[in-house]
């Protein structure tokens, strides 16, 4: 599902409008100045046909027009038919056709020569000057109307027209706090704002101002415009919402002066709520490399300034929403300005089945199983989760049922978290038996380790994105803090795909390519994050910027270290490769039972698959 979208845009005119009014005069003239012709069928012929046919008494009518002669006459079948040929200058025409017999009941052919009628020379003079002039003039103020709407009404640069730009405030936004699901530790931070919004006198009358901006940070799709939406829902203000790329202008200033213009209008609508998400467009910090961005930070100061200069007991409350908090610059952070950080974080467990159930509630549905779905999307956002409802309402739609079941819940997961099923893919069933181990090997893995989750489902239906099989692991309830043997396990666990396809096949494949990324991720961050390496203890050896949005890591150590981080990554690998090669020898017996199993069935539940571990029967 997309952000909601914020304020509506303001409207310009359109410059095509313009354009087509004068295409529509041209052409009105046109039709004025070369009258159009009959739309009646004329075949043309040549003039000697024309001679002939009169001398042979088959026309009966005449006309000489524009240069044209038109003329009727008995066509081959004896009916009169429409023709058209050249005139040329043939003085004994008219006596041609005076002398010529003719069908028509007097035996005389009718024949006349229409002149067209001549303008006057004024209107000539108007037509070919005059209005030309007015029809470009019209243009143009089209255009630069529309262009001075997209500039701002602080039109400076260029200006001319006399309409600025209108910030729309929304007036009546009906996003309230029970939209917002979880989150509670901002929605506690953000009822103060609302509460002051709705009596500004109690605070005032203290003598207390309240922060005059708050800045919502997070990673994307956890609801900081929604909750931003939703302060002002629950204030019943108006909201004021701009994107921070909207003040980034063509022409320096114009930012600056967008920034006033909104500033001024909030003003005079206090108490209100002015939203700028994604502030770091304009936020980021200023610094004295060459080529900085002279617009952008002028429309930085002019914000500083105006947050500055503002009445803060006057009841204008600016939020501001970022996904990468640590790029703003510090001006912008300091107390006076946005002095109030709410942090917006993935949901955990409760979030995720509120946020499920916020969602739900929008669609019909049957008693839905929440903490299983809940539990299959440790790590998804507010934004992910409203997406995986939507797509299983889209598949009961498609199935023709008019409700969401649990099923669909846990299908359109899968959706979204790997890609539709690829129908149409057969897999040989060398490969099938291939992938089959390769995904029983993580599980059994995952499974021998008592440290590692339990397995959630099994299947090799193949992806559209690319996955010919996965193990969906369960967390059960959120772990916060992982131990290093966590850790290490979860590697071995990535390297049980590869380790089976070894020991059954005796050669690899290149099926595990992800594993082996995400494997050598982890073993990184152990050695050069998290400590967990004897060799380097407790020193930090990398940097992680940008968290929010998958993370920058840089080195902070010398190049030898590098290489050394290189070999300490390696032998954690491979002792997790080594675990898990030495699991699966152990129980190459489960190993064969359930990847055959998998391959009968090509989807299996952790239920199933445990009941092999455990050597219990299996029904159905
Ligand atoms: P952000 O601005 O943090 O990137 P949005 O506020 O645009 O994220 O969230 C996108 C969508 O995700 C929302 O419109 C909403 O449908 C859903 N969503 C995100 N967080 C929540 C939440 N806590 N409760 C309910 N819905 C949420
Ligand atoms: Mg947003
Ligand atoms: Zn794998």
């Amino acid at each position: 599902m997309k952000p909601e979208t914020q304020s509506p845009a303001p409207r310009h005119g359109n410059p095509f409008a313009g354009i087509l009014w004068g295409i529509l005069i041209v052409l009105l003239l046109n039709g004025l100045v070369f009258p159009m012709f009959n739309p009646r069928r004329i075949s043309t012929t040549d003039y000697g046909t024309f001679i002939e046919r009169v001398d042979s008494g088959l026309v009966r009518e005449v006309m000489i027009k524009n240069g044209q002669i038109y003329f009727s006459a008995l066509n081959a079948e004896g009916k009169t038919a429409a023709y058209q040929t050249g005139a040329i200058d043939d003085p004994r025409l008219v006596d041609r056709l005076l002398e010529a017999q003719s069908p028509n009941e007097n035996g005389k052919i009718a024949f006349t020569r229409i002149v067209p009628r001549e303008n006057s020379p004024i209107l000539n003079f108007l037509l070919m000057w005059i209005l030309p002039g007015l029809i470009f003039y019209m243009l143009w103020r089209q255009a630069s109307r529309s262009l001075q709407a997209r500039m701002g009404s602080g039109g400076n640069v260029l200006s001319f027209g006399n309409s600025g730009a209108k910030i729309y405030a929304d007036s009546d936004v009906k996003t309230t706090f029970s939209d917002v699901a979880g989150q509670d530790e901002a929605k506690e931070a953000l009822t103060e704002i609302v509460d002051f919004l709705h009596a500004p006198a109690k605070y005032a009358e203290i003598g207390a101002s309240l922060p005059k901006g708050a800045l919502l940070v997070g990673p994307p799709g956890t609801g900081k415009t929604l909750i931003a939406r939703a302060v002002a829902g629950e204030a019943k203000v108006p909201f004021f919402a701009m994107s921070g790329s909207e003040f980034v202008q063509m022409f320096v200033g114009m930012g600056a002066a967008k920034v006033r213009d909104l500033f001024r209008q909030a003003n005079e609508k206090a108490p209100c709520i002015i939203f700028i998400d994604e502030i770091d467009a304009i936020g980021k910090r200023r610094d004295t490399a060459i080529g900085g961005n002279d617009e952008r930070e002028q429309t930085l100061n002019q914000l500083l300034t105006e947050m500055d200069g503002f009445d803060g007991r006057k009841g204008v409350v600016i939020l501001a929403a970022t996904n990468r908090p640590e790029s703003l610059d510090k001006a912008l952070l300091r107390p006076g300005r946005f002095d109030r950080r709410i942090q917006m974080e993935l949901p955990d467990l409760e979030g995720r089945k509120a946020i499920l159930r916020v969602h739900l509630s929008k669609v019909k549905h049957e008693a839905v199983d929440l903490a299983i779905v809940a539990q299959a999307t440790a790590g998804s956002s507010g934004a992910e989760l409203a997406n995986i409802v939507n797509e299983a309402a889209l598949r009961a739609v498609r199935q023709g049922r008019r409700k969401v079941t649990t099923a669909d819940l846990e299908e359109s997961v899968e959706t979204v978290m790997a890609g539709a099923q690829k129908k149409n893919k057969v897999l040989s069933a060398e490969e099938k038996r291939i992938v089959a181990y390769h995904e029983i090997g993580h599980a059994l893995v995952a499974v021998m380790q008592t440290a590692s989750a339990p397995v959630h489902k099994i299947t090799i239906i193949p992806r559209t994105s690319g996955a010919l099989g996965y193990t969906m692991q369960v967390d059960e309830g959120e772990q916060v803090l992982l131990s290093r043997e966590n850790l290490f396990n979860r590697i071995a666990t990535l390297a049980g795909g590869r380790s089976a396809e070894e020991l059954v096949f005796g050669s690899i494949t290149t099926g595990a390519s992800n594993d082996i990324e995400q494997a050598t991720r982890l073993a990184r961050a152990m050695v050069t994050r998290f400590g967990m390496s004897e060799k380097y203890d407790m020193m930090g050896l990398e940097t992680v910027s940008n968290a929010y949005l998958g993370g920058d890591n840089a080195l902070t150590c010398s190049s030898e270290t590098a290489a050394d981080i290189d070999r300490e990554v390696l032998r954690i690998v491979r002792e997790a490769h080594d675990k898990a090669r030495g699991i699966l020898t152990a129980h190459r017996d489960i190993l064969d039972r359930a990847a055959s199993f998998l391959m009968e069935r090509e989807t299996i539940s952790g239920e199933e698959f445990m009941a092999i571990v455990g050597n219990r029967d299996i029904v159905g």
